[in-house]
């Protein structure tokens, strides 16, 4: 195609919201323009890169034996109020209703309208097993829409459900699965890794995520430094261990006014915060709860939900109706249930509040406290590998794939059954597997850029090639040759761009470093004379003269 037949709108200045090199850099080279918070509209250049991304996940799932369905974007409610779904999903689920005043919802993603139409068409187990996907819009709601397309409340998703007569056949889909998304990401070019993952909202029992490596990233991925073991930080899980303290408590109280948190504490009393434990009041379905954990560790909130239903931290006037002290509270004369992390129960002569106004207790033990253990905290940089081999690294991950094991979660609710072998009903086992297909792209940019611009993997680049001739509507002789060169690459097949545009050429060279277009030709009068023409690859500075002769021949070598 030629430069002047397209809308290819590059621009200097990146808009203010843009905070991530990745969105920065897909403003800044016309991929997409924002219309609203979250909503973003495709230019050609961006459909280019998307339609890539789509043919690379649609070839390998069509190869794993997925069959491609399109669903509805919009959802009657009724569907979510079988799976138990539409009381469940807060805010992000954008519900609303037609002319005749009945609930629909957008879809956040299809598991309520698949099961749907497996229990439509689905009858008998030798139907089984079956994988259906779709590349598809999805819309939530986000509290905070953000990094352009990576978080945006519109996005593409390619999700696939799977039905299975048992649990074997659907680890054997899985594990499929899983391969596929490593052929997929592996083909996409991208630096990712496979981690262990919480199932979230979905539910089911076993979980991966696929993670780009990006400092960006809003997800903590914990690696060990010794094995495979890899996990999202909300996944790691601890086990109790054996408690050793055997010494006497040597209990003071110690005036800390005004030293409300732990680093304050720590730092007035000159010790570690890993000496002192912090108490948590939290309220649940159940009453309070006072949660206690080592100075230096976080509450893992999924950890806490999964042992307490729903909940939330106490306000400052709950605190006060327990008779506790904000800042100052500790471990002893509580009145309600207290629960302690592994990691905080082996601790010896420990720092607490003491439950007295500007008042904390040093040399405590757990002796006479009644309390019972937990797994509550996220893992720390340093914490052992849950496999007892090496020690956990955290690095900032994007997640662009995630597998599911659903169960029959939604298979019992929507009466998804086959007649099994045995001529009995037998409800489907379910697994699904999603790719953020519009996030695969920016991740893909936070992987691969420099300070000219985008530098795409060849797979998704949205030109394989572009000849930039200099003075193209001056000189008949370099036009002619830049015409014929873009002839022989569009006749071999090859993607490539003509910059017909009358423009100097630093910004013919600038636009296309910053759309990332993997090889450049360059033509000017002097190559006419010479009989060559210049190729620089956008990942590499050097430039090469080759014979106009074999131009199409050396293109093919790189492009291939
Ligand atoms: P996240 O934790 O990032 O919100 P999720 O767990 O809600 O993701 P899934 O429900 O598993 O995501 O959706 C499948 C895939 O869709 C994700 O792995 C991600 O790549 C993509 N995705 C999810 N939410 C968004 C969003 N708001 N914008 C763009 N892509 C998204
Ligand atoms: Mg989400």
């Amino acid at each position: 195609m030629k430069t002047t037949q397209l809308l290819i709108p590059t621009q200097k200045e990146a808009p203010n919201d843009a905070k991530i090199i990745s969105h920065q850099l897909m403003v800044r080279a016309g991929l997409i323009s924002k219309l609203a918070s979250g909503l973003y509209s495709y230019l050609p250049m961006g459909v280019r890169v998307l339609k890539k991304v789509e043919s690379i996940i649609r070839q390998e799932m069509d190869k794993a034996g997925a069959q491609e369905v399109l669903m509805p974007v919009s959802q009657p409610a009724e569907l979510w109020q079988a799976s138990g779904r539409w009381d469940q999903y807060g805010p992000e689920l954008l519900r609303f209703k037609d002319r005749h005043g009945r609930d629909f919802c957008m879809g956040p993603t299809h598991e309520e309208v698949i099961t749907t139409l497996a229990a439509q068409y689905l009858r008998s187990y030798k139907q089984l097993p079956m994988n259906f996907y779709q590349i598809q819009t999805k819309f939530r709601d986000e509290i905070r829409p953000r990094f352009g397309v990576m978080r945006s409340r519109e996005f593409i998703m390619k999700d696939a459900y799977s039905f299975h007569l048992d649990q074997d056949s659907l680890q054997q889909t899985y594990e499929l699965m899983h391969q596929t998304y490593c052929n997929i990401f592996d083909r996409l070019g991208l630096d990712y890794r496979p981690v262990l993952a919480d199932s979230g909202s979905i539910g089911g029992d076993s979980s991966h995520e696929f993670h780009v490596l990006a400092d960006s990233g809003e997800d903590a991925i914990c690696f060990s430094d010794e094995s495979d073991y890899a996990a999202n930080i909300e996944k790691v899980t601890f086990s109790k261990q054996e408690i050793t303290c055997q010494a006497q408590a040597d209990e003071n109280q110690v005036l800390t006014k005004k030293k409300t948190s732990i680093e304050a504490v720590a730092d007035f009393l000159n010790i570690d915060q890993s000496e002192c434990i912090k108490t948590l009041i939290i309220k649940t379905e159940n009453g309070f709860k006072a949660l206690a954990l080592r100075g230096d560790h976080e509450l893992n909130e999924i950890k806490a939900h999964n042992l307490f239903g729903e909940f939330e931290l106490a306000s400052d006037d709950e605190i006060k109706s327990l008779d506790l002290k904000k800042g100052f509270i500790g471990i002893k004369g509580l009145s309600i249930d207290l629960i302690i992390d592994y990691s905080a129960a082996v601790l010896c002569d420990f720092v607490c509040g003491a439950n007295e106004w500007d008042h904390h207790l040093t040399g405590v033990n757990w002796q006479g406290v009644e309390f019972s253990e937990a797994d509550l905290r996220n893992a720390v940089e340093g914490d052992d590998s849950p496999d007892g081999k090496g020690k956990l690294v955290i690095k900032r991950g994007i997640e662009v794939g995630h597998i599911f094991q659903l169960g029959t979660k939604y298979s019992e609710a929507m009466k998804a059954n086959v007649i099994g072998e045995s001529g009995k009903a037998v409800t489907t086992t379910m697994g699904c597997y999603g790719i953020g297909v519009t996030r695969v792209i920016a991740a893909a940019i936070e992987q691969n850029y420099d300070d000219r611009g985008i530098i795409f993997p060849a797979s998704i680049a949205p030109f394989q090639v572009v000849i930039v001739p200099i003075n193209y509507n001056k000189s008949t002789r370099v036009k002619a040759l830049a015409d014929d060169l873009y002839q022989q690459c569009s006749e071999a097949g090859i993607e490539v761009l003509l910059d017909d545009r009358k423009e100097r050429a630093g910004i013919m060279f600038a636009d296309s470093e910053l759309l990332g277009i993997p090889h450049r030709m360059v033509l000017s009068d002097t190559h006419a004379d010479n009989g060559n023409v210049e190729y620089k690859a956008r990942n590499n500075a050097d430039k090469i003269e080759v014979r106009f002769e074999e131009a199409l021949s050396f293109i093919q070598g790189r492009v291939s």
